[in-house]
Parts: structure tokens; C-alpha cells; sequence
């Protein structure tokens, strides 16, 4: 389906006559797009219907192809992100978990930190030392068909940092509401992480911001310092979001996908015609936008890939 395009996007970001289109539909909430590089599918999850779903494009065009189910009684996946190692990294609600997926094979990464579960990981990417970094605010345990009820065991919803050789695992950051997509910076050097506290709450309670962090590396030790608030999305909450290679933010919201500099300035909106949960770059070269928005994926060409772009196709 192709409708009128409308966007404010700097002219730059997309290549001539660029075209909004569903390529996927029939889901019933789509979140955790990834591109996975070695199939040269798009996989996502559809959290209500507790599956894995997929997008294989036709030889040599992003926006025809297949969709499929990869995997069903999933135990509600949300975010994952491709480890540079060769495996899909996955956050799943149920299980209360960071997983991993190799070739089909999935084993848990972690579900604790000291001593007692986690709440429910929602979005994960992973920093150029190979560890990787999560967020775990409630939902999976109180929004209804999301997950299983439960406890927040610690308290608190905080982004976690694993080491997967190690096995350590310490939170970064301690100060947000509810924490939920993330994304470094082009450089590695500020982290990014949406809170979307404002969430099923009346107007005017909770947060719908993206907050920056500067990531201090220190013989080890590695912490999150000068937090604060980057930016405010203007329509519902921001969800997932992505940096591209030039350090700009692409984020969700409820009318599409926001573009911002790293100084938080904004550069433009992309309108989609369903609620935007997250995005990610991909494609063969990189250079194509797939965007899950509630019940189905939307593709946009653009002329930048995603700031680990080079490390995954490395
Ligand atoms: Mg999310």
C-alpha cells in the first residue's frame, strides 16, 4: 500500500520520490524490528500475539517479499538488536529475560541482578566493548497481554549493563521512570534512553522524553554521568529509537518518526498512519527504514544507515 507521503524530513535523509509503504500487515502490536544480516530478513515481534514474525524482501527490492512466522509461544519478545559476534540478542517479557537466538537456538543471557528477577527487558543494544545494555521498566508485568503479572522484584526500572563473558551485570542507569529504547550515539561516547512513563496516564503525568547520558569508560569500570532530558516528542510516547551515522536520532511517536540533532534541535517528521512502537535501519546496503507501527511494517528509503553500521557488516 502506497499513500501520500508526507514528511518534513530534511531533503538530505531520503532520496528522490521517496515512498512510505506497508510492506507487512496483520499483526497485533509490532516492536523489536531487527535486520539480520546473515538471513537478510527483517524479524520482529508481534507482542500480543506472542510471536516472532519476519519480512523477507524479493531479491534487489526492499519493499516486496514474503511475511512469515519465525517462531510462535515466544513468551512475549520485545526488543532485539544483532550481536557483532553473529547472534540475535532479545529482550522476552514472560521469561523476564535477556536471551539470545543462535541460528534458531535460544539461551537465556540473564534474568537477575542480586538476587532477585528482573522486571521485563524491553529494548537492548550492545556497545563496541561486545557488552550489551538494556532497559527493564514494568511493563511486561502490568500491562495485560504483554507478559505475566508479577512483582517488580528491585524496585525500581533501571538499563542494565552485561558482559557476556563475564557474566557481570551492574545498572547504568538508575535515575529514569521508565526506561525503554536506547541507542548510542555515532561516537559511543552519550547514551540515549526514551522514558515513557506518560503511558496510560492522564494528561500531563509522566515523561515522554528521550534523555542523554555521558558514558564514562574508566579501567572497567563504566558509568552514565551528567543525565538529562535531550528532547520531548510532541504526540504520544517516544518507544524505540535509532541513531544514524551522522549522530542523528530517529525516535517513535504516536504520529510517525521524529529526527532530532544530538543537541536535541528538531530536523523533521516522517507521518505514518499507525501508532510508530519502534524502527530500525536495514537492507542489504543499510539504507532502508522499516518501521513497526502497530499492526503492520512500513518501509521508507533513506540515504543513511544506522551509527553500527560498520561494525555489523564488518
Ligand atoms: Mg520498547
Amino acid at each position: 500500500m502506497r499513500g501520500e507521503t508526507v514528511h518534513t524530513l530534511p531533503d538530505d535523509l531520503t532520496p528522490p520520490g521517496a515512498q512510505l509503504t506497508q510492506v507487512a500487515t496483520g499483526a497485533t502490536w509490532s516492536e523489536g524490528p531487527c535486520w539480520i544480516p546473515d538471513a537478510g530478513v527483517l524479524r520482529w515481534s508481534d507482542i500480543h500475539g506472542d510471536r516472532i514474525l519476519q519480512f523477507t524482501p524479493s531479491a534487489g527490492d526492499p519493499v516486496r517479499g514474503q511475511m512469515s512466522e519465525y517462531r510462535t509461544g515466544v513468551e512475549f519478545t520485545n526488543g532485539r538488536t544483532w550481536h557483532p559476534e553473529g547472534y540475535v540478542v532479545q529482550c522476552s517479557h514472560g521469561l523476564r529475560r535477556v536471551e539470545a537466538d543462535r541460528g534458531g537456538t535460544v539461551e537465556p543471557l540473564v534474568d537477575s541482578w542480586d538476587g532477585v528477577r528482573l522486571n521485563s527487558p524491553n529494548d537492548v543494544v550492545v556497545d563496541d566493548d561486545g557488552s550489551i545494555w538494556f532497559t527493564d521498566p514494568h511493563y511486561g508485568l502490568t500491562s495485560p497481554g504483554e507478559g505475566h503479572p508479577g512483582e517488580m522484584e528491585y524496585g525500581a526500572c533501571y538499563v542494565f549493563r552485561y558482559e557476556p563473558a563475564s557474566g557481570r551485570l551492574d545498572p547504568v542507569v538508575t535515575d529514569m521512570e521508565e526506561p525503554n529504547g536506547l541507542a548510542f550515539s555515532a561516537d559511543g561516547n552519550t547514551l540515549y534512553v526514551a522514558d515513557s512513563s506518560a503511558v496510560r496516564k492522564p494528561e500531563g503525568v509522566g515523561n515522554r522524553h528521550v534523555r542523554t547520558y555521558r558514558v564514562e569508560r574508566d579501567d572497567g569500570a563504566v558509568r552514565c554521568i551528567d543525565g538529562r532530558s535531550l528532547f520531548e516528542i510532541p504526540a504520544g510516547i517516544p518507544d524505540g529509537l535509532r541513531v544514524d551515522e551522522s549522530g542523528r536520532i530517529w525516535c517513535s511517536a504516536a504520529d510517525g518518526v521524529h529526527v532530532y540533532t544530538p543537541e536535541g534541535e528538531h530536523l523533521g517528521h516522517l507521518a505514518v498512519p499507525e501508532v510508530v512502537a519502534n524502527l530500525c535501519f536495514g537492507g542489504e546496503d543499510g539504507r532502508d527504514l522499516y518501521i513497526s507501527a502497530t499492526t503492520s511494517i512500513y518501509h521508507l528509503p533513506v540515504t543513511v544507515r544506522d551509527a553500527t553500521w560498520r561494525r555489523i557488516s564488518a
